[in-house]
């Protein structure tokens, strides 16, 4: 089986979309974000790195992360420890913003280049959290809905379902989708409760 610590170490090097995109070259040299892990039973697979991201090359770092962590009940330091989680985004590099300044799609190369080796060197895996529909699309396939909210409105059938690893659909704790937060209050009393409790069965207090 192949080390995930190597692949993350070819994705580091990769200049796929500057060098040989599919279509409009990346505006900006690459800058891979991805931790991998030999032991994490949770991965955390998002969408693409942000600005503050691409700035720092820390995944996460950033409010959305912040409230990331507060939905896992996790600390900043428990978050980063690769031991424990593995943050593996569908898009490694910043896509760059549309006209209006929003975060582009990841980019159409990355996970059909990358991801299956990748998962498939991390059988330890247990759970992933699917945050964001193309996340969800690629971790559930045929399962997956057409659109995010059903997903996550179906995370109960989605997380009992005897894969693995099991697959909890989120939508992405941007502070852009404190709206839908507000017109689906299930998720913050049902399944965030739920996610929580996950967390601590796989990442004790005293670990
Ligand atoms: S987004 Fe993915 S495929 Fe494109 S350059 Fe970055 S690592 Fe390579």
């Amino acid at each position: 089986m192949d080390d995930p610590n190597q692949i993350a170490d070819q994705i580091r090097l990769c200049r796929i979309c500057r060098d040989a995109p599919l279509k409009v070259p990346l505006p900006h040299e690459p800058r891979p974000v991805v931790v991998a892990s030999c032991t994490a039973r949770v991965l955390i697979a998002g969408q693409a790195p942000g600005t503050r991201v691409h700035a720092t090359g820390l995944p996460f770092n950033d409010r959305s992360g912040d409230r990331l962590r507060d939905w896992m009940g996790v600390s900043r330091d428990e978050f980063y420890d690769p031991a424990k989680f593995a943050i593996v985004p569908m898009g490694f590099c910043f896509p760059g913003q549309d006209a209006k300044g929003g975060d582009l799609p990841p980019r159409r190369e990355c996970a059909p280049t990358w991801r299956a080796p990748l998962m498939a060197a991390m059988p330890q895996v247990e759970l992933v959290l699917a945050i964001g529909l193309h996340a969800q699309r690629w971790h559930l396939g045929d399962a997956c809905a057409a659109s995010l909210t059903e997903n996550v409105q179906n995370w109960r059938a989605v997380f009992m379902r005897n894969t693995r690893p099991r697959i909890l659909p989120l939508p992405h704790p941007s502070w852009r989708n404190t709206g839908w937060l507000k017109r689906h209050p299930f998720f913050e009393t049902e399944l965030l409760p739920v996610l929580r409790r996950e967390m601590r069965l796989f990442i004790p207090d005293n670990s």
